[in-house]
């Protein structure tokens, strides 16, 4: 390596990589310095294990397209884009036209202050997108006429799988036997398949309508209305369910429940479906927000996250995510879900929307689709076409035998695609968007002649379903009619967050680097979003570019032979993973091998991951310097000797170092036979020196919201990638709508869609194609010289947990409050809100290690804001040192009041040791910039004894 102090990158074609990278050449001298290095390459030379490298101190190469400037990108996206077609979408199967109101695109699906926030674990500085993610449980909640709904699942298919899971371990009964309609959407019953299989529970798919077959079941599931389109009571069906002591799951159609009687309100135990037309785009196929409600007694046995109202400090009523203690780190083997990343930022677009249109709009826009597809049904009995649905909210089959794929065709030509179910059968969906145009395209595509003006028609619901009881009456559903008092009530929410637009945001794991303006753009250009996942493929041939694109420029980043984008997010890539090494074993004829080791510090959603494979989890023990403990390994190997399925490790680990045992790791996994997963959520640390499928993995998930710049969105949309080596290849998830997806004998769908939350794929896209080779590496780089000089101006101050070789850390670094805590009483808990009122979001807190907080300062902070925090975190350990020395009190301090809120430090009755200045502004720096937290600390436990998880009434709030 050419021992330059700071290699430059390559002027100006690179120029974005030097947007991307914070630090200024000066800068990183200035900090390789501090490290006590020459160079970065020398760092990186110091920090990563020989072994990985392809050669001693060289970086692995990366044969990518030459770096293109954000003009050039984008102009290359423009030119994707125009290859797509959006013709008129009336497929429906669970993706309908909506319009997003510009007013919501604009201000939050655009708007870095809603997407680029972390997910909410630290309430006091999330409270507006907590309040919006509480609005859309009320919405949920309210329509679906279930008491608790969580905070938004992946997709419907999911959900449904989920509720599947749910209801068994809710009934613990003996019985495996999970009952579905067959009128159900195929894509949510191939990923029930794909869920049940490992797990022993069969999927029996039967006709209800004709009654619940015979014998023990855990659980039935019906779709309300049906894929077909057919609204029937499933009343008989949830009571006949009940007698046997099953859980009934309705999936629905969240906007025909403003106008049909709710599944609660019918009987059903859970309620599950997607949100997507509440005014979030199709973007070939997602992401949008899945939707899980359950009656009251299921709530504890909820997946994923729920935001539940407690109270401050001092009373006031603050948001928080409820029942933490359940989802913390996903329980591991103890699981009752993987999921982690959700849809968050889609969620809160669908509560917005129903704060824009309110109750009577809703219902105004289920009325008009209604009488759209109420005037389509008439048009075509007056055609040569049989409507096979007499009751129906949007969506009709038609029968013209023998004739299915010529209207198809011949509504293709008239610019609609139509839903082609089989050769005598075509399905037809209206929705928001659909006009009188659309509607008389679509008879002639039947075969009408002439001008045809279809006429209104009366209602098809069926009198006992039609809804009676009122939804959202909420004020906040009911206040913001203007559009000013909308767009003012959205900037009160953001006000109240930190978000990366505000500050660093140094969590350990989660990668929140920059998510570029160029990098997002293209998310919302109609090209891309108004593609529906299941339009014919050459209509899509933009975006299929895209992916194909990513497919082989994520293999060339990771050393592997094929990558599948369906997963949309990291826990479905470890699942689809997971289950690749289960379908491989199983295709050898070795069916026993079901055991997964996994290290004690890995992530929760690994263990719960491999339960959800069928695997049984073995847990490998670390060392005192926190790598495995090769000793234990092999005594764990040998415990499960011809049931070894697979060994699932984090690298760089979980503690940020890179393990210089890991080839070692592989080799001895392999040679028992088993397989190695490698978690790639620290991809950031390797980018451009290590490959993962070169130095001995088999399979890893990716997670584009982490390396690859998609942004948090607040706790979601992700895309977890599943990348594997070519003996793998063949067990990659696919998917019965779109061959193209995946594998032949793939192990089915793990997400709705087939190339899953696709309408995000143009992020990571951008990124690589802007960043090129030495972009990528010299962000690796950089986040690792973050990493290390922080920890390096720490030192003195917090014991670094753990280092690698020559003392060096990884991409993040662990430190150490438990001895402060001993001494002084002040926790993590207390530094990370601290921290808030010197303006941070704080660092990952206890994971992986209890009592330490995990940094990761990424490449895309400059050396004045990474400053800024380390210069925060010696002033809090000034602080702590005062409680040790007694000029403090234990109690009543800054740190265990913190963070001190606006209205506290103005009250006329100030009761504190300590002076107002000291608590507001222990920084002068502070004095020029200050974020004001809108709650004080929030009290978790009260919330989670007296749950509360829609809206309260404004008189909560004493106003
Ligand atoms: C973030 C993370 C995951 C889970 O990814 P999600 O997208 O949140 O499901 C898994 N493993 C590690 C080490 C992670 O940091």
């Amino acid at each position: 390596m050419p021992d330059q102090p700071v290699r430059p990158l390559r002027a100006p074609a690179a120029l974005f990589a030097d947007r991307h990278i914070g630090p200024e050449p000066d800068d990183r001298a200035a900090m390789l310095r501090t490290v006590g290095h020459a160079s970065t390459a020398e760092l990186m030379a110091a920090a990563v294990p020989e072994s990985i490298l392809s050669a001693p101190g060289v970086p692995a190469r990366l044969d990518l397209p030459e770096a293109a400037g954000e003009s050039e990108a984008l102009a290359e996206l423009r030119a994707l884009a125009d290859r797509n077609r959006v013709l008129v979408s009336m497929i429906g199967q669970g993706y309908y036209g909506t319009v997003t109101p510009p007013v919501i695109t604009r201000n939050i699906l655009e708007n870095p202050a809603w997407y680029t926030a972390y997910t909410p674990y630290q309430p006091e500085i999330s409270q507006g997108r907590l309040e919006a993610l509480l609005n859309f449980q009320t919405v949920v909640a309210d329509l679906t006429g279930l008491p608790v709904s969580g905070a938004s699942l992946l997709d419907e298919a999911t959900a449904a799988a989920e509720a599947m899971t749910l209801a068994r371990r809710a009934t613990k009964g003996g019985s495996s036997t999970f009952v579905v309609d067959s009128d159900v959407f195929g894509q949510t019953l191939a990923v029930l398949r794909t869920r049940a299989e490992p797990l022993g529970i069969d999927v029996v798919v039967a006709d209800l309508s004709q009654g619940l077959p015979e014998g023990d079941v855990f659980g039935v599931l019906v779709q309300y209305p049906a894929a077909g389109g057919a609204v029937r009571d499933p009343r008989p069906v949830i009571e006949a369910a009940h007698e046997r002591g099953a859980l009934a799951v309705v999936a629905a159609d969240i906007l025909a429940l403003t106008v049909l009687r709710s599944p609660g309100e019918l009987g059903a135990d859970i309620a599950v479906g997607s949100t997507q037309r509440l005014g979030v785009p199709m973007s070939f196929g997602g992401p949008h927000a899945g939707y899980m409600a359950v009656r009251q007694g299921l709530q504890r046995q909820l997946p994923g996250r729920l935001v539940g109202v407690s109270v401050d400090s001092a009373g006031r009523p603050a948001y928080r995510l409820a029942l933490q203690t359940r989802e913390q780190h996903i329980r591991r083997e103890k699981a009752t879900s993987n999921i982690c990343t959700a849809q968050v930022l889609l969620a809160v677009m669908a509560g917005m929307y129903a704060v824009y249109h309110g109750p009577l709009g809703l219902r105004a826009i289920a009325e008009r689709v209604h009488e759209r597809t109420a005037a389509l049904a008439e048009g075509l009995r007056a055609l040569d076409a049989e409507v096979l649905t007499d009751s129906f909210f949007d969506t009709l089959r038609v029968r013209v035998p023998g004739r299915a794929s010529s209207v198809v065709e011949a509504a293709r030509e008239l610019g609609v695609n139509l839903f082609p179910v089989d050769q005598d059968t075509v399905g037809v969906s209206c929705d928001e968007t659909t006009t009188p145009e659309h509607v008389a395209l679509v008879l002639r595509a039947f075969g009408a002649q002439g001008a045809v003006s279809p006429a209104a028609s009366g209602a098809a619901l069926p009198a006992g379903l039609v809804r009676e009881v009122d939804y959202l009456e909420h004020p906040v559903f009911n206040t913001h009619r203007s559009e000013t008092s909308l767009l003012r009530y959205m900037r009160r929410l953001a006000d109240k967050d930190l978000a990366l637009d505000r500050t660093m945001i140094p969590l350990g794991s989660c990668t929140m680097k920059l998510n570029a303006t160029a990098e997002m753009e293209a998310v919302t250009w109609p090209e891309f979003a108004g593609l529906h996942p299941f339009a014919p493929l050459d209509q899509a041939a933009g975006l299929v570019r895209v992916v194909r694109d990513l497919e082989r420029w994520l293999a060339e980043v990771t050393g592997y032979d094929a990558v599948s984008l369906q997963p949309n997010a990291g826990s479905q890539g470890e699942f689809a993973g997971l289950l690749a090494i289960r379908g491989y074993h199983r295709a050898r004829g070795e069916e026993g091998r079901d055991v997964c080791l996994i290290p004690s510090s890995a992530h929760g959603t690994n263990a719960a991951s491999a339960v959800m494979a069928g695997m049984r989890v073995s847990v490998v023990a670390c060392d005192d310097n926190g790598n495995i403990d090769l000793a234990d390994l092999r005594a764990k190997i040998g415990k499960a000797g011809d049931a070894l399925a697979a060994l699932m490790v984090t690298y760089p680990s979980t503690h940020g170092v890179y393990e210089d045992t890991i080839t070692e790791v592989c080799r001895l996994t392999h040679e028992a036979g088993g397989q190695v997963y490698v978690d790639g959520a620290n991809l950031n640390a390797l980018v451009g020196w290590a490959k993962p499928g070169e130095f001995g993995a088999d399979v890893s998930h990716l997670n584009l919201h982490k390396t690859f710049c998609i942004p948090h969105g607040g706790g979601g949309p992700g895309v977890g990638p599943v990348a594997v080596r070519a003996h793998l290849a063949g067990h990659l998830p696919n998917h019965p709508n779109q061959t193209e997806a995946g594998p032949y004998a793939g192990v089915g769908p793990v997400a709705a869609a087939p190339f899953g939350s696709a309408g995000v794929l143009p992020i990571s896209w951008a990124y690589i194609r802007m960043m090129g080779e030495e972009g990528l590496r010299a962000a690796t780089e950089t986040a690792v010289l973050a990493a290390n000089y922080v920890a390096k101006r720490l030192e003195p101050y917090y014991p670094v947990l753990y280092t690698g070789a020559n003392g060096l850390v990884a991409h993040e670094c662990i430190i150490d409050i438990r001895g402060l805590q001993k001494r002084t009483g002040i926790s993590n808990d207390d530094v990370t809100k601290r921290l808030i009122d010197y303006g941070f979001h704080a660092p990952t807190m206890s994971f992986p290690v209890p009592g330490t907080l995990m940094i990761e300062p990424t490449e895309s902070e400059d050396l004045a804001e990474l400053d800024r925090f380390v210069d925060a975190m010696i002033a809090i350990r000034g602080e702590i040192d005062r409680v040790a020395e007694g000029s403090y009190d234990r109690e009543d301090n800054p740190l265990k009041n913190a963070p001190h809120t606006a209205e506290e430090l103005t009250s006329d009755d100030w009761k504190h040791a300590y002076t107002r200045a000291e608590a507001a502004y222990p920084l002068p720096s502070l004095r020029r910039s200050k974020y004001w937290v809108p709650v004080g600390r929030v009290d978790q436990a009260y919330g989670d004894r007296n749950l509360v998880c829609a809206c309260p009434p404004p008189e909560a709030f004493g106003e």
